[in-house]
């Protein structure tokens, strides 16, 4: 069981408390993981609380369920969130490990670290201490590995990952790296656990070669137990009868662990297969089946790989499945996202000039797709407040009440939102960054609400508009209209009438506790809304790959087609086109473009002289 103890508790009162437990034959020891101590006590069947319920001290007790007590999530329901560096695993970003199996030379670690980073990579790799089946094989270059890694992540900005194989080595460690990895075949070496348990570091558990989930979860309970509750548990396969693959990735183990434990869970789908061409459908699959995050093992010249090249992708292949992770993470609701580590280091630049958390604002209310998006694109290092209308938005960026704002420019069911892009030309701000938001909608009641006996129905437009379908098998409803989902169930929290339900999001219902009646109502599965993220000026959040511009052509024939060869003669990718009217002059229109190029760049210069030759009006609203 485990007893928190009040915070304010006296000598004598903890000594009463250890008295009870000895008095019971019950062993204990007392430890601090988080906020305040606690004692974890080993009970036996049977053995209740009733022994120690009256004394006092004790703000809490938990019986046991589990054999892990710090690590489960019955006892802290809450994800636990990992810092590296800049990187946080664990939220909604999925976090990508990439680099080589063994740090081989400076030349060789930075040039895969680049080829990495380019790609999406947030966190670089590399083995110093090789822990080899054979002791004829290469074992690392030990600390000039550490140095070498040091210096990559001064090169590059990318925080560094390795694995520390003895306690004698934790001074190192703690010198050159940022995460600590624990090999499988260390996952049960005690001393170990302890000793990187009582370090300031996070630490990435492997599981063993042939450990069952009992015994991964049993060895993260030891890095906690000594104070450490920066723990990221890494499944990468396990030993089978199956020959086919190195091990056997054990995919199943994302779900059940992730009920279990409050901890991150990373899947290491190299050393899972063992196999190049395996790495990167497991990978996907990963992702899908709800981990955290990867850790890939990449090589510029894998044939001649010092370790594991028979595993290791080409950086082009990794290229490849990290724009594949891109799309599936809407899906499930997460983002890749390519342009982490500036985005970080500016927000981490500007806080410190500034000496306050930097602002962003969005229209709705906290849980509303809007607040969700903001979330995912800037993380937790950011205050967010929302505002009730995309005007506000945009005026509280102009008048700098805000760093930075979130407005949704386009949905993929009812297409552009006019007033939105009318209000950045407006108002002069720029597009700095976009995300993509999947949007599911659920039907929605206070407790007790049966779908048979609901008479009226609230939600905003846009909502009713994507679940058209399911709303004409309901026409009965009556409808009722309200600023947005987070708005309606709030409303319908506070009406608490059985009769009355709301179409919202899952993180709306419960934000304000509210009972899923129906999911998935929405008439598309593939439904996104693409949000712009929105500044006073250009700021660099990574790499700039596309542009968004506005323009207008004259009323001549073959205007717009004159435009669009400027872009063809260019080889320049149209990822965008769209028409619509300008106000006040009927049957003129304004087009709408998204180029995959960045109209920042020099080599830009002459198309954007033609585009202005033959446009009578153009604006670029943004590069990102
Ligand atoms: C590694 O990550 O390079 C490694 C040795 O992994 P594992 O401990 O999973 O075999
Ligand atoms: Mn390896």
């Amino acid at each position: 069981m485990i007893i928190k103890l009040n915070k304010n508790i006296s000598e004598s009162q903890k000594e009463q408390i250890h008295s009870a437990l000895k008095a019971e034959g019950v062993a204990f020891s007392e430890v601090s993981p988080c906020d305040g101590d606690i004692i974890i006590a080993k009970s036996r069947a049977g053995l209740g609380t009733d022994f120690i319920n009256n004394l006092s001290g004790i703000e809490e007790i938990t019986p046991d369920k589990t054999s892990f007590k710090l690590v489960a999530r019955e006892n802290h329901p809450a994800d636990t969130l990992v810092k590296v560096g800049p990187v946080t695993i664990g939220g909604e970003k999925i976090i990508v490990i990439s680099g080589p199996c063994a740090v081989e030379s400076h030349e060789q670690t930075l040039s895969i670290a680049k080829e990495v980073k380019k790609y999406g990579a947030v966190i670089l790799r590399g083995g110093a201490f090789k822990p080899r089946s054979s002791p004829y094989s290469f074992q690392g270059l030990e600390e000039d590995g550490l140095k070498i890694l040091a210096d990559v992540r001064e090169e590059t900005g990318m925080p560094v990952a390795t694995e520390m194989t003895a306690p004698s080595q934790a001074d190192m460690m703690m010198k050159y790296v940022d995460m600590i990895q624990i090999g499988a075949r260390n996952m049960q070496n005690f001393e170990l656990l302890k000793c990187v348990g009582s370090l300031n570091k996070p630490v990435m558990l492997k599981r063993g070669l042939s450990a069952t989930i009992e015994e991964w979860l049993m060895s993260a309970e030891y890095i906690m137990a000594g104070g450490n509750t920066q723990v990221v548990i890494c499944e990468r396969g396990i030993r089978t009868f199956e020959p086919y693959t190195r091990n056997t990735l054990d995919l199943s183990a994302i779900p059940v662990v992730k009920s279990l434990t409050h901890l991150p869970i990373l899947i290491d789908p190299s050393h899972a297969t063992g196999i190049r061409e395996k790495v990167a459908p497991m990978a996907r699959a990963a992702i899908a089946a709800g981990a955290d995050a990867l850790m890939i093992e990449v090589h510029n010249n894998p044939a001649k790989a010092a370790s594991d090249g028979a595993q290791s992708l080409l950086p082009a292949q990794f290229g490849k499945l990290m724009r594949d992770i891109y799309v599936i993470a809407p899906v499930i609701n997460k983002q890749v996202d390519f342009g982490y580590l500036e985005k970080a280091a500016v927000i981490d630049k500007s806080t410190e000039a500034q000496g306050k958390k930097l602002k962003a604002v969005f229209q709705g209310e906290m849980g509303a797709p809007d607040h969700k998006a903001a979330r995912q694109y800037f993380g937790e290092d950011i205050e967010l407040s929302p505002l009730n209308s995309s005007r506000s938005v945009i005026e509280a960026v102009t008048e700098n009440k805000s760093d930075y704002g979130l407005i949704p420019l386009e949905h993929s069911m009812s297409g552009s939102v006019h007033e939105n892009y009318d209000l950045l030309i407006e108002n002069n701000l720029k597009i700095i960054g976009e995300i993509t938001l999947r949007i599911e909608y659920i039907l929605a009641g206070v407790e007790g609400t049966i779908a048979k006996e609901i008479t009226s129905v609230i939600s905003s437009p846009t909502a009713f508009h994507h679940c058209d379908k399911y709303m004409e098998i309901h026409s009965d409803w009556q409808l009722l209209y309200a600023q947005d989902t987070a708005t309606a169930a709030s409303q319908i929290k506070q009406e608490n009438d059985k009769t009355s339900a709301t179409i919202t999001t899952k993180e709306a219902a419960t934000m304000y506790g509210l009972q899923i009646i129906e999911e998935g109502i929405e008439t598309s599965p593939r439904n996104y809304t693409r949000f712009a993220v929105i500044a006073k000026e250009q700021k660099e959040h990574g790499q700039k790959k596309k542009s968004s511009i506005i323009y207008q052509t004259s009323d001549k024939p073959g205007a717009l087609l004159k435009t669009l060869s400027i872009f063809a003669e260019n080889n320049i990718n149209l990822l965008k086109l769209e028409s619509r009217p300008v106000d006040g002059r009927p049957w003129e229109y304004m087009f709408y473009v998204d180029i995959e190029t960045s109209a920042d760049d020099d080599s830009f210069t002459p198309v954007l002289k033609a585009l202005k030759e033959n446009t009578d009006y153009l604006h670029i609203l943004g590069v990102y």
